[in-house]
This record gives C-alpha cells, sequence and structure tokens, in this order.
C-alpha cells in the first residue's frame, strides 16, 4: 500500500509532469541516431544538474553516455534510459499519413518511442531522490543514459568497461501496447561486417586483371546459407551486401554485414567462427583478402523472480497510465491504418493474458500475468549484458496503440503524443516506486542477488573484443 508520506515521492513527478514532457517533446524533435544524440544527452544531463543530481556526461568510450547519481552508500539503485532515434522515419503526431516532408523523406524519427524512455527513467530517478533526500531512505540512486540501443552499442559497451560495477539493482522499460511485467530472454547477437578486397578492372574489356571483391561476398554468402541447414533450428543468420559498383567495372570493395542471433552466447559464438571460415574460404576461391570490422554483440537478458515481484507489485500499486479523452480518440483514428494487427493483438490479450481488450484501442489495465514469460523473444536488447552484471528487470508500459506496428511512422506519431507522455509519467512512478520498495527492504536486494545467481549458467565474458571502441560515426 502507498503510504500518506510516499504519496509526497508521487507528487514530485506530478509537480513536474511538464517538464518531463518538454523535455521528451525536446528528445522527439531532435531525433538522434545513435551514438549523436548529443543534444538529447545535453538537455538530460542539464535537467538532473538543475535537480541536485552529480552528472557526469561521456562514460567510458561513449560521449553521450550519461550517469548523474544523488545519496550515498548502498543499495545503489540505477534506472537505464535511453534516448536514440531510428534512420529514416520522419516524423509529424498525425493519425493518418496524409503528409509527407519531401525535402526530407530520409530524416530520423522516434519510431520506438526512446524520447519517452530516457525521461520517464529521469523520472524515476527523481521519484528516489526525493524519498532519499526526505531521509526515509539510505542509499544510492542512478540515471544512466544510455546510447545507441537500436544498434545493441550503448550499454554493451558501458558493462565492459565497468559502468555499473557498484550498482546492486538496475530497473529499465519499454513502450509497449500491453501493462505489465516482462519476463522475455531475447537473442544473443553479434553485428559484423566483412570487407572484401579485390583488384577492379574493365569488366568487359581485361576481366582477366580484375579479381571481384563482389564474388567473394557472393561465395561466402552462399557458404553461410549451406551452414544453415547444420546449425541449430533456433540460431537467426541475416545479412545485408554492400557494394556500390557498376556493372562493368570488376568491383575491388564489397562488403556484407552479418547478424547472428541464438538464445545462447556459446551458439552465437560458434557459428560465428563457422561464419569467419565461410569467409576465408571465399576469399581464397575468388584470390581477394578480406577484413573484420566486428560492430557489436550482446547477450540474453537474465530473468529475476525477485525483482519480477517488486515490480509487478509495485505497478499495480500505481496502476496503468492515465490516457485523456483526446488519447482514446486518437487511438482509435490511427488504428484505422493497422486493423488487422490491432485484431491480432486483441485476441493475444484475451487468449494469452486472459484480459479482454475487445473493445479497447489503448490499454488502459495492467496484465496480471508476466508478458512474454521467460520466451526467447527473436530480437535482441542491450539490457542482457547488463542483466548478467546487475539485478535487472524490465516492464512495459503502454505508449502506443494495441496492434501499433514498431519501427513506423505509426509509432513515432505515438511517441510524440500525449499517449506516449502518459506512458513516460507511469514509468517513472512504477519505477520509482520499485526502487523505494529495495530501498525500504534490502532483504529483497539480497533475495534478488540469491535468485541471480540461480538464473546465471555461467561467468558473464563480454562479447566485445577487449580494444574495441565503438563507432562513434554511426
Ligand atoms: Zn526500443
Amino acid at each position: 500500500m502507498i503510504s500518506s508520506k510516499e504519496e509526497k515521492y508521487f507528487a514530485a513527478v506530478d509537480a513536474r509532469e511538464k517538464d518531463l514532457t518538454e523535455l521528451s517533446k525536446k528528445i522527439w524533435g531532435y531525433a538522434e541516431l545513435g551514438l549523436q544524440e548529443k543534444k538529447s544527452a545535453k538537455a538530460i544531463a542539464e535537467y538532473l544538474e538543475k535537480e541536485g543530481f552529480k552528472v557526469q556526461l561521456g562514460v567510458g568510450s561513449i560521449p553521450t553516455a550519461i550517469c548523474a547519481e544523488y545519496g550515498s552508500g548502498h543499495p545503489v539503485i540505477a534506472y537505464l534510459g535511453e534516448y536514440d532515434a531510428l534512420p529514416q522515419l520522419d516524423q509529424k503526431v498525425a493519425a493518418h499519413k496524409e503528409w509527407e516532408h519531401p525535402e526530407t523523406p530520409e530524416l530520423p524519427g522516434h519510431g520506438c518511442g526512446h524520447n519517452n524512455l530516457g525521461v520517464g527513467a529521469v523520472g524515476a530517478a527523481i521519484f528516489l531522490k526525493e524519498a532519499i533526500a526526505s531521509g526515509a531512505v539510505k542509499g544510492t540512486v542512478r540515471f544512466y543514459g544510455c546510447p545507441a540501443e537500436e544498434t545493441l552499442v550503448g550499454k554493451v559497451f558501458m558493462v565492459r568497461d565497468g559502468a555499473f560495477k557498484d550498482v546492486d539493482c538496475a530497473m529499465t522499460w519499454h513502450s509497449h501496447a500491453y501493462n505489465g511485467a516482462w519476463g522475455a530472454c531475447y537473442t544473443c547477437m553479434n553485428s559484423v561486417k566483412f570487407h572484401f578486397h579485390g583488384k577492379a578492372a574493365h569488366a568487359a574489356g581485361h576481366p582477366f586483371d580484375g579479381r571481384s571483391a563482389l564474388d567473394a561476398v557472393e561465395l561466402m554468402n552462399v557458404a553461410a546459407n549451406y551452414m544453415r541447414e547444420h546449425v541449430k533450428p533456433d540460431v537467426r543468420l541475416h545479412y545485408s551486401t554492400i557494394c556500390n559498383c557498376a556493372p562493368n567495372v570488376v568491383p575491388d570493395k564489397c562488403s556484407v554485414w552479418y547478424y547472428i542471433r541464438a538464445p545462447k552466447r556459446k551458439d552465437v559464438d560458434e557459428v560465428y567462427s563457422w561464419l569467419c571460415d565461410c569467409a576465408k574460404g571465399a576469399a581464397l576461391m575468388t584470390q581477394t583478402t578480406f577484413d573484420i570490422e566486428f560492430l557489436t554483440g550482446c547477450s540474453e537478458v537474465l530473468p529475476n523472480d525477485v525483482l519480477e515481484q517488486v515490480m509487478l507489485s509495485a505497478y499495480k500499486e500505481v496502476g496503468a497510465p492515465k490516457f485523456s479523452p483526446e488519447d482514446y480518440a486518437f487511438a482509435e483514428e490511427i488504428a484505422k491504418t493497422y486493423p488487422e494487427v490491432l485484431a491480432r493483438d486483441r485476441r493475444v490479450m484475451k487468449e494469452e493474458y486472459g484480459e479482454n481488450g475487445d473493445d479497447k484501442f489503448l490499454c488502459d489495465i495492467v496484465f496480471d500475468k508476466v508478458i512474454e514469460n521467460r520466451l526467447v523473444a527473436p530480437g535482441s536488447t542491450d539490457v542482457g549484458d547488463v542483466s548478467h552484471v546487475v539485478l535487472t528487470y524490465q516492464i512495459y508500459v503502454a505508449g502506443q496503440g494495441i496492434g501499433c506496428p514498431g519501427h513506423s511512422w505509426q509509432m513515432t506519431a505515438y511517441s510524440g503524443s500525449h499517449v506516449g507522455f502518459a506512458s513516460m509519467l507511469c514509468a517513472a512512478k512504477v519505477l520509482g516506486l520499485s526502487g523505494l520498495r529495495l530501498l525500504e527492504n534490502p532483504e529483497l536486494v539480497k533475495e534478488a542477488w540469491d535468485n541471480f545467481h540461480k538464473n546465471q549458467p555461467e561467468p558473464y565474458v563480454s562479447p566485445l573484443p577487449a580494444d574495441l571502441k565503438p563507432n562513434l560515426e554511426g
């Protein structure tokens, strides 16, 4: 139960609703890609400084990462927040795409709601700061600004560089159509480019003088596609060829970008090593050479049963986001652009979670059941690596309508609308209250660590080479 004393911390978040919304709107407007989030990071850092946090802008090798803290001693409670956008989305808060920005169609947009993720975590940090400042609880609250989530870079590098080494517990959230605890494990991944080098020549006149880097890429891809039959069924390989050569030139440069995914790191490592052999074979066959650009890798998310219960019960106390009549009307209108997914997700709501959403366009209830409980979701997240070194848990908060496709113009519209801001405010309170419960009951932190050791299969090894630097050029 929320006590009258605790009401004050909720009031502190409510009192900043305007500020937090303005901050989120600003970041939505900046729409900066991963590792380029200079204005967004600066805006958050300045705001936290004004709120009395000790702020460090730039963490390890990432200038747009933030570590801000308030309080002292253990437990150290960390809130993780993102602020990177996606390429080629453009954006406008509108229910129909009868708009175009013909001169800027390639502009990035907040198609995953990360403008709200970062600011929601800021709100949670303020909630807990108020509790610590009042003397009611002891400990430290930290906000970690985590760049480049979309490219799975930020947190993996931050973990490798020791940014979380004295943290007891990390919490975060993501926008979704539903509200609830989020128990998915996600896949481990490597993101790697293979750059082949050959010898250019006139393709008609002197092809015998040339050695084709494109041939090497094609042969490597053929080998990889034959390899598919012999890897575990849940391994996923995707690639994209990068070659800008005219057909009448034997290309001396050609690259291929691979994602390798699997539920366990061991499988990613094994398939990656086999893929490197495919590259070697292709180079040998074509008399070309190649080098490897390892971009990033990540690990699966470890569940934590104790933290899950703490966050779910805090969520039940706070309740779902408070949507306005205009929000419901907006959701009903924009849902006309995704009728099939709306129907499917309403079905999922009922069949898998026992919640009736048949007449709903926005989810305004908190699920009793854990969403995607212990499922290996096919995507990947850099939250996984944090979960291997620190207690970590995440929740879903409805910042988009039921059925809204991810990484879409509809999602950018939601992220810049009051629906997204309502989810941000709700997340701030759930994360804040969860942190408070942990500081009030430090034995829960101990219990959660016992659970952590039970769930961690083997000691964590960073998927990144020790000397790898993030590619700040993007
Ligand atoms: Zn996202």
